[in-house]
């Protein structure tokens, strides 16, 4: 069967959402969007895209329903305007990073006949725009396969809620290693090391992926979201070292709109 006829509404037009609705609309789906800030959605409208009005008009028609909005509120305040009217058969796939709380909250909400898979992802803006990210799915994502595989590749979680749970624990390891490489540079400094040489070490140790992180230059994650995901894995556990990497993260507002590698400068 030919994918790309299945219809497909996105809502969610952000740095991540713009580069992967982008994907699909040039992979030759018909793409309906929505954003709040409608003016976001402007470049893809020029590409062809069609664009709604409000959340229940973009998903009236669709085939597959994709969300990828900042937070639980976000979701949540989307959800509640889109989710009536949705019709029996759609698939809505939810990429945002909202956490398995939050997931349950909306799942709780479809209506019969809708299927709602948690597929939040790994990878940032520039992974998104060349359809390399890595998609944490929880649930079956078989009739979406072909629709993910133009944005990443899927691993598999278990059921429904999983790949959420699992987005969480690599996150917030993965912005705790940012931490670690971003307090080692401020004892290498106060012992008198050059940056260039801590950074070279460090990065032939455990730390290397973080460090690769700190360098990366195509990456758009701004410090607010890295928070928003920490807060969120320190209500799942009692997690002290993330807590203090909450509180990290925040200790500078100047960088909350910056990009994670920025508390490493
Ligand atoms: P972003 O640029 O801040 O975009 C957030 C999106 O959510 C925008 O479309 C925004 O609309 C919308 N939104 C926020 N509050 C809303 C509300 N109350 N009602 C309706 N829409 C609302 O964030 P992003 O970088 O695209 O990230 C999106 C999600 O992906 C987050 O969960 C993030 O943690 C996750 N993620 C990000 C990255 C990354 O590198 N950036 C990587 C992996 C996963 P407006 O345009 O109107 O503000």
């Amino acid at each position: 069967m030919d994918t790309t006829s299945q219809k497909i509404a996105f809502l969610g037009l952000g740095s991540m959402g713009r580069p992967m609705a982008r994907r699909l609309l040039d992979a030759g789906h018909p793409l309906t969007v929505w954003n709040r800030t409608a003016a976001k959605a402007a470049p893809l409208v020029e590409a062809g895209a069609t664009l709604a009005a409000n959340p229940a008009d973009a998903v009236r028609d669709a085939d597959v329903v994709i969300t990828m909005l900042a937070d639980p509120a976000a979701a949540r305040a989307v959800a509640h305007e889109m989710v009536p009217a949705l019709r029996p058969g759609t698939h809505w796939i939810d990429t945002s990073t909202i956490g398995p709380d939050a997931g349950r909250e909306l799942a709780a909400m479809l209506p019969e006949g809708v299927t709602l898979t948690d597929a939040p992802v790994m990878g940032s803006v520039d992974r998104a725009a060349t359809g390399d990210l890595l998609i944490l799915a929880g649930g079956d994502t078989t009739p979406v396969a072909e629709i993910l595989a133009r944005l990443g590749t899927v691993t598999p979680c278990g059921g429904p809620g999983a790949g959420a749970a699992l987005k969480l624990v690599l996150i917030s390891a993965a912005i705790a290693g940012v931490a670690a490489v971003a307090e080692s540079l401020t004892l290498a400094q106060s012992l008198g090391l050059p940056r260039e040489l801590t950074l070279r070490t460090l990065g032939a140790g455990p730390l290397g992926g973080a460090v690769g992180r700190v360098l990366a230059t195509g990456s758009h994650f701004p410090v607010a979201l890295a928070a928003k995901d920490v807060a969120l894995a320190t209500t799942n556990a009692e997690l002290p070292l993330l807590e203090t990497v909450h509180r990290f993260l925040l200790t500078d507002p100047s960088l909350l709109t910056e990009d994670l590698a920025a508390v490493a400068r």
